[in-house]
């Protein structure tokens, strides 16, 4: 055992027994005691003030990461245009590449997609590594994956972030395999360790009911993977960067699958990213009818409609518009909340919305702790006064 107590030490103050998550530290006859389920994780030994718990571990030692320079933004591009999620994500890596004074690069893979650089460049990119090929012309995951990793072995990063798109999320688990590097799926927030120095990166976790903080000390680059419309984009027009192609070799019998036909098929899925005003409804708007009503004043504000998972549930509004963490992450300017209850689950997709308004009956209801004006009442009367309201204006 690596781990242990001496006795005359210990106060039985139970703080690691408290603090142990495998339930290895036990109290006997007042005095802790470890068991042979311990995995000297150390829990421990950090909350144990008497120093009663010893170890003969040695604190594991943190790679020289010196070399690892840049914040890198992975640009998806389809059909030649840019997913917003690399332009929002350039606008994080700028904030993050600030605080650790290192560079903001974008990655651009594709065929011919060089005039695609000069967007990266205004939203923040210092300098883009442009990969051109036909191979490249659709997103395959051998093809684009053996390209990155070229790149993260030829640069060393220290942060590489990639969108939580279809492709960010069959990409980035491949790369990271690649390159040996863990990787944080669907983060919420991404900020700087003041102390270390390293990405602190948030995302739900146990069905949403925590916000979990990772953190990555012994590899780079720091991998991670955001949801579209969590971070801000940021434009500056005409700002300029450095373009460095990359030499790509790339032989057909490599990649593996060969893309015969695209086929875009099925309803356009709603895109709420960009909505500037959305009206949401939940369970207490009661019925398909209900949220007919929603749409009326969706509809005079020049806005959207959207729902609660419990709303899409119960087939009152489509699945593309559930908004929340199984949903979409929007950011509007006004999020009108209709009979949503706002749990946290919910909660996680309107966060960034600029204003809240929130019409409920029940004035405990959660959505008013995060709401800048809440209505109490019932919708069945509000939400008509609105409408007539803003048509008499
Ligand atoms: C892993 C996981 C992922 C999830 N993902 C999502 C997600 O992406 N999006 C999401 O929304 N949920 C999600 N959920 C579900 C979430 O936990 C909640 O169950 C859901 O958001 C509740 O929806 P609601 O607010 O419509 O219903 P309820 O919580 O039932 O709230 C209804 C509210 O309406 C009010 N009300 C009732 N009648 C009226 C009236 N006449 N006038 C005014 N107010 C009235 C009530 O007071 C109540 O506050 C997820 C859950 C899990 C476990």
């Amino acid at each position: 055992m690596t781990v242990w107590v001496e006795a005359d030490l210990c106060s039985g103050c139970k703080r690691c027994v408290r603090a142990c998550p495998y339930g290895a530290v036990e109290m006997m006859e007042g005095k802790a005691h470890v068991l042979d389920r311990c995995t000297s994780c150390g829990a421990c030994l950090q909350v144990c003030k008497e120093k009663a718990l010893q170890t003969d571990l040695k604190p594991r030692a943190i790679p020289d990461f010196s070399d690892r320079k840049g914040v890198w933004v992975f640009a998806e591009q389809r059909d030649g245009r840019l997913n917003r999620v690399a332009l929002e994500l350039l606008g994080k890596a700028q904030e993050l590449g600030a605080t650790l004074n290192q560079g903001v690069s974008a990655l651009l893979l594709g065929d011919k997609v060089a005039d695609l650089t000069g967007t990266l460049t205004e939203h923040g990119a210092n300098t883009v590594y442009l990969a051109e090929h036909e191979a490249l012309k659709n997103y395959r995951t051998n093809a684009y994956t053996r390209v990155l990793e070229e790149l993260i072995r030829a640069y060393k990063p220290d942060i590489f972030l990639i969108g939580a798109t279809h492709v960010g999320r069959d990409l980035a688990p491949r790369v990271s395999r690649r390159v040996g590097v863990g990787l944080t799926a669907d983060c919420t927030e991404l900020t700087i360790d003041p102390e270390e120095g390293i990405l602190l990166q948030t995302r739900p976790a146990f069905g949403g009911n925590v916000m979990a903080t990772i953190a990555n000390r012994y590899s780079r680059p720091q991998m991670a993977t955001v949801r579209p419309g969590v971070m801000n984009a940021e434009r500056k027009t005409g700002a300029k960067g450095e373009v460095i192609r990359h030499e790509v070799f790339l032989a057909e019998e490599e990649i593996g699958t060969r893309v015969l036909e695209v086929v875009r098929e099925g309803k356009k899925r709603a895109d709420l990213s960009e909505a500037k005003i959305i009206v949401a409804g939940g369970r207490g708007v009661g019925d398909s009818k209900g949220f007919r009503i929603l749409e009326d004043l969706a509809s005079l504000l020049g806005g959207e409609v959207a729902g609660t998972r419990v709303a899409v549930e119960e087939g009152w509004i489509a699945a593309d518009r559930q908004i929340g963490q199984t949903g979409q992450s929007v950011r509007p300017e006004l999020y009108i909340a209709c009979g949503v209850s706002g749990a946290i689950q919910h909660r996680a997709g309107i966060m960034n919305s600029r204003y809240i308004v929130a019409v409920n009956k029940d004035p405990r209801a959660p959505i008013f702790q995060v709401a800048d004006w809440g209505i109490v009442g019932d919708l069945r009367d509000v939400v008509p006064e609105m409408i007539e309201e803003l048509r008499n204006r």
